[in-house]
């Protein structure tokens, strides 16, 4: 070939197109493809027709790739290009395929150096590539590989740690879980304890013999209300809810919303002896006695929110007239029975006066070692704790004090005891208002915050070994967090738990509150045996035993039970569970030493478990020992009169004056010739009197029933089947009610016929002799007074002397022969009045000067200050004056005035004659006007008469439309009186 062969373009370009290299030349900025041999038209899946056509027109599928924009890079700059291993994807046969490529681009210039051309050449080396990738993707596996492995080991070693931790943890959830139960099922046990208390006290307060009530706010409105206080009310349930005032009207002019205010402000608590209460009940207000206790009640934080009220009935003691023990003792009774732990501390010394059972129980002393003593003396450990400050602080301030949850440590026999405790303590005030003494209730908490402690404690463990576990994997922390959200949920079931138990333990200790105050016996005793396991003060009392029966059967703690019914009754109660009510029931008990007759209201309540075993038993008792005595002695006199009155043949009859309700014994009816077992109404009685005395026995009636004085009455009946006529003697009474109002009429009525007919023989005797014995007396009257005055005449002065001593004697003998004569016609009806007008000063002056004729023994006074002219029998009147002038002469001693004075009151004429005398004694002047009627004693022994003067007066008197009276006081002296109408 020769050298200088130059090839011309086309040569050129046929040489180009046979290399075995794809080869292509662009030229001009458009790229326009100028020759591309079939090397490259095929590497670009194309065929010729792309030869002429822009290069990014002819492959479309470059559009985005770096291929163009390089291209046009190197025609710039005329720099050359070249790359291996380079992807490019290429759509060949239809399909978008990548496959690797080295290349090279470059750029032809012309002799100015400019490039005009690119030459493109380029190889497949996709095969290569691709061996070369996996290749070293191999050897990237290997190295992996092996760092796997290591890795491996170190993750198995991890592992183990993590397994060990994780085990741990495992461990320390079981134990949490353990704790978590046991604490569960200590909780479960408290508050089924709780429970069972709680229902315990529920029930006793239910059923508890005395009136329990719980009041809230300031209104009082009414909360817990035990039956017995409803019972008391005589109301239903339908009123709690309601404020007192509404709930019971009737008390509003009564002090007791006041004084239960009173409490609720801060007052001290308040205890009602024998306290009268007005209760509207079954449609009246009714007065009952009652003894109460109102008490403040208290929420956590010591604020007031309500008041206790304990109450029982003493209506029928103090009816009775038994006095109650002093309000002192009552306090004793109540600390000492309450089951709250309790104390009282006298003075700024604390001298321990009072500790109940359960204080010596958490003291663990007994009653001698600290009774008298000072409370710092029994534990000097205190000195140095909060307490005794906070004492003088009450002292100081007269304010309650009340800390909760607080530690003390007390010095026993078997070391110190730390307990945790709620405590008050409350002033006790004297009459001067100053504080005097303390009362501290205690409450033992420390069950409650010891379990809470364990809980805290173990919350904290958890939260350490949380940490750890956290720190140390991702998935333990996952595992420690599901514990820990367990743990969670658990303490949140600790809370609720304790809630409950906060909750239960406030209800109870509110319960306990209330029983505290309760002035009633309760004891619990346990299993069939009857195991006395709970005794208060009032209980130990009525069996007459100390707390040594504690932890006793109660056949060996009270054996004179043998062969009573209670043993018999409780193992009933035990083996049925149904509770046993007695009322009044007698038990003899043994009181210092001597078997005694004790009554009581009570309940044996049977406590059972969850399967309804009755598991003990609680007697609740109201001991009315007193109630019931003083009733049988009522009971045994109302039989013995009733006995009495039987024998006696009396009638007896019964009226009440507001409902009319009218009894009658069947001998009543029989004496108004009914027969025994007919029905007699009031009028049908009455009815049977005669006329002509009739309205005075109902007037008489009346007028007892109007002033509350006696009934006395003698009348004839005249007998409805019989017609036979009976002269009755009724005596009747007004009689109190229950509550002191006087309210029913009773009596009874007396045949005395017999002694009538007898008293009218008599009468009639007397009659007939005193008519007989006035002739003679009349004769020789005369003659005694013809002879009298001869014997003046022949100055015989003994004769004379002689014959007026006769006289005198003749008059007092005609006087008393006279006044016989009075009474039978009186008896008989046949006094008649002959009235007349005349002046009555005129009378009273004529009569003292007869009795001055005869008597030189006293003086007698008249003070007349004004004519009185009346229209009267003048004799009669006169002997009424002269009757009383004589018993003023008759029953007062020698030397004495009598005072005689007369005076117009109103449109009456008063005349009263005043002496010096012995007197009435005040039983005797109500009957003193009654006929035959003398006092009895060794002075009137000596007097003469019949005891017919003053009833022949009154008489008198009230025929004449006026009135009789005296008084008069023993030793001192009478005045009778008497009234007549003026004209
Ligand atoms: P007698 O005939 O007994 O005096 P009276 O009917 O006059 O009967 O009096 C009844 C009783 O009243 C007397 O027995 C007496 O005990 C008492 N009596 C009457 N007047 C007086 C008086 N002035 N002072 C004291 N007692 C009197």
């Amino acid at each position: 070939m020769n050298n200088d062969h130059r090839f011309s373009s086309d040569e050129l370009l046929k040489i180009l197109s046979l290399s075995p290299n794809a080869t292509a030349i662009y030229t001009t900025n458009q790229l326009i493809i100028q020759t591309a041999n079939d090397a490259m038209i095929a590497l670009w899946g194309k065929d010729r027709s792309v030869i002429g056509q822009r290069f990014e027109d002819a492959i479309p599928e470059l559009k985005g790739q770096q291929f163009i924009g390089l291209l046009q890079n190197v025609l710039k700059t005329g720099r050359t290009y070249q790359a291996t291993d380079t992807p490019a994807t290429l759509r060949v046969k239809g399909k978008l395929q990548t496959s690797y490529f080295d290349f090279i681009y470059r750029a032809i210039k012309n002799e100015n150096g400019e490039p005009y051309c690119i030459l493109h050449t380029a190889t497949d080396v996709t095969e290569r590539y691709l061996n070369q990738q996996t290749l070293a993707n191999a050897h990237k596996t290997s190295e992996a590989l092996t760092r796997e492995q290591a890795l491996n080991e170190e993750l198995a070693a991890t592992n183990e740690e993590l397994n060990a931790i994780n085990e741990e943890l495992k461990n320390a959830q079981d134990k949490l879980q353990l704790l978590n139960a046991e604490l569960e099922t200590r909780v479960t046990e408290r508050t089924r304890a709780l429970t069972q208390s709680e229902s315990n006290f529920k029930n006793m307060i239910l059923q508890a013999p005395v009136a329990i009530g719980l009041f809230n706010g300031h209104d009082m409105v009414l909360d817990m209300i035990n039956d017995k206080f409803l019972e008391l009310w005589n109301r239903d349930q339908s009123i709690i809810g309601q404020p007192l005032e509404l709930a019971l009207p009737e008390l509003k002019d009564q002090p007791f919303l006041k004084i239960m205010q009173g409490v609720y402000n801060g007052g001290p608590s308040y205890f009602g002896n024998e306290a009268e209460v007005k209760l509207q009940r079954k449609g009246k207000l009714e007065t009952g006695f009652y003894n109460f206790v109102n008490h403040p009640f208290k929420d956590d934080q010591g604020n007031t929110t309500g008041i206790i009220v304990v109450a029982s009935e003493v209506t029928d003691q103090v009816n009775a007239g038994n006095k109650v023990k002093a309000s002192e003792q009552r306090l004793h009774n109540m600390v000492m029975s309450t089951p709250i732990n309790m104390a009282i501390f006298e003075g700024r010394d604390l001298i321990v006066t009072i500790a109940n059972l359960s204080m010596l129980n958490i003291w663990s002393r007994t009653a001698e070692q600290i009774l008298g003593k000072k409370l710092l003396e029994i534990f000097p450990e205190l000195i140095g704790q909060p307490f005794p400050k906070l004492l003088q602080d009450v002292f100081d301030t007269g304010k309650r004090v009340a800390i909760s949850e607080i530690e003390v440590d007390i010095a026993t026999a078997e070391g110190t005891k730390h307990l945790f405790v709620n405590f008050s303590y409350d002033p006790l005030f004297n009459q001067a208002g100053e504080v005097e003494s303390i009362l501290a209730s205690v409450v033992d908490i420390t069950d409650m915050v010891n379990a809470r402690k364990q809980l805290e404690e173990s919350e904290a463990e958890q939260l350490a070994l949380n940490e750890e576990i956290t720190a140390a994997n991702e998935e333990m922390a996952a595992t420690n967090e599901e514990l820990y959200a367990t743990n969670e949920e658990l303490s949140e079931t600790q809370l609720d738990l304790q809630d409950t138990i906060n909750k239960l333990a406030e209800s109870e200790g509110r319960l306990r509150y209330m029983l505290a105050d309760a002035p009633i016996a309760i004891a619990l005793m346990t299993g069939r045996d009857l195991v006395v396991e709970a005794a208060n003060k009032m209980v130990l009392q009525a069996w007459g035993k100390d707390d040594s029966i504690l932890g006793k059967p109660l056949k060996a703690a009270v054996p004179e039970l043998a062969g009573q019914e209670f043993l018999t009754l409780l193992d009933e109660v035990f083996v049925t569970g149904v509770p046993y009510y007695g009322n009044e029931v007698k038990a003899l008990l043994e009181q210092n030493g001597v078997l005694e007759e004790v009554y009581s209201n009570f309940v044996y309540h049977p406590l059972k478990n969850d399967d309804g075993q009755t598991v003990s038993i609680v007697l609740v008792a109201n001991v009315v020992t007193e109630q019931v005595v003083a009733r049988k002695k009522v009971e045994e006199a109302e039989e013995k009169t009733r006995f009495a009155i039987e024998a006696a043949n009396v009638g007896t009859w019964f009226l009440n004056i507001e409902t009319h309700e009218f009894v009658i014994s069947p001998r009543l009816k029989e004496q108004f010739g009914y027969y025994a077992n007919e029905d007699v109404s009031y009028e049908q009685v009455s009815s049977q009197i005669p006329e002509d005395y009739r309205d005075k026995v109902l007037n008489a009636i009346a007028d007892a029933i109007a002033t509350g004085r006696d009934y006395s009455m003698e009348h004839p009946v005249v007998g409805f089947h019989d017609q036979k006529t009976r002269w009755l003697r009724a005596l009747g009474k007004l009689y109190p009610d229950a509550t002191g109002k006087l309210s029913h009429f009773s009596g009874l009525i007396i045949d005395i016929t017999e002694q009538k007919q007898d008293e009218m023989r008599k009468n009639d005797f007397i009659g007939m002799v005193s008519h007989e014995l006035k002739t003679p007396l009349t004769s020789l009257s005369a003659y005694a007074q013809m002879l009298h005055a001869r014997a003046q005449k022949a100055e015989d002065n003994f004769s004379a002397g002689a014959l007026e001593k006769v006289n005198t004697q003749v008059k007092k003998m005609s006087t008393m022969i006279n006044g016989f004569l009075n009474v039978s016609r009186l008896e008989s009806g046949k006094i008649f009045l002959s009235k007349h007008d005349f002046a009555l000063d005129d009378l009273v002056q004529e009569m003292i000067a007869d009795t001055m004729l005869t008597i030189a023994s006293h003086t007698i006074t008249l003070t007349c200050a004004e004519p009185l002219a009346v229209h009267a029998d003048r004799d009669k009147i006169g002997s009424v004056l002269s009757n009383l002038l004589s018993n003023a002469i008759k029953y007062s001693p020698r030397g004495k005035n009598i005072t005689v004075e007369c005076k117009a009151e109103g449109n009456m004429a008063l005349v009263s004659v005043t002496d010096e005398g012995m007197g009435i004694k005040a039983h005797d002047i109500d009957r003193i006007f009654d006929r035959y009627y003398r006092v009895e004693s060794n002075h009137t022994q000596t007097i003469s008469g019949f005891g017919i003067g003053l009833y022949l007066c009154a008489e008198i008197v009230q025929r004449h439309d006026g009135q009789i009276g005296v008084e008069s006081q023993s030793g001192k002296g009478s005045t009778f009186y008497f009234t007549l109408p003026l004209n």
